[in-house]
């Protein structure tokens, strides 16, 4: 078994409180909320991030922006509205190496 958290997680070794899951997602919440709203939503598939994505990883990703959709209605924050965002190597903040993209809502972001 790999090192990396968001495996372990995805997998069921760490549990989590799971907002949704499908046969290639796993979403729950942010360990440290920035917002009201904070989830990561994270492929199962161990993709260390952007840079790393192929075209096994881009099938892999494929359908996201439906998944983020669901797990927004499924906690009541779609019509509210929400910011995706996916933080790419150190400039970015990037800080677990585990391709994920933050769900953020529940009381008004501060622009970007
Ligand atoms: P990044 O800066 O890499 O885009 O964000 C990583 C996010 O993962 C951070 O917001 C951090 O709070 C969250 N995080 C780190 N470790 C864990 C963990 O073990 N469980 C959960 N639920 N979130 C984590
Ligand atoms: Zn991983």
């Amino acid at each position: 078994m790999t090192d990396c958290i968001f495996c372990k997680i995805a997998s069921g070794l760490i549990p989590a409180k799971i907002v949704y899951e499908d046969d290639r997602f796993v979403v729950f919440p942010d360990i440290s909320p920035l917002y009201k709203t904070h989830l990561l939503i994270v492929p199962k598939r161990h993709i260390a991030s952007v840079n790393e994505v192929d075209a096994a990883g881009d099938a892999a990703l494929a359908g996201i922006f439906a998944v983020a959709k669901a797990a927004a209605e499924k906690v009541g924050v779609a019509a509210g509205g929400y910011r995706l965002t996916v933080n790419t190597g150190l400039h970015a903040g990037q800080v677990v190496m585990h391709f994920h993209m933050h769900l953020l809502a529940g009381e008004p972001l501060k622009p970007l």
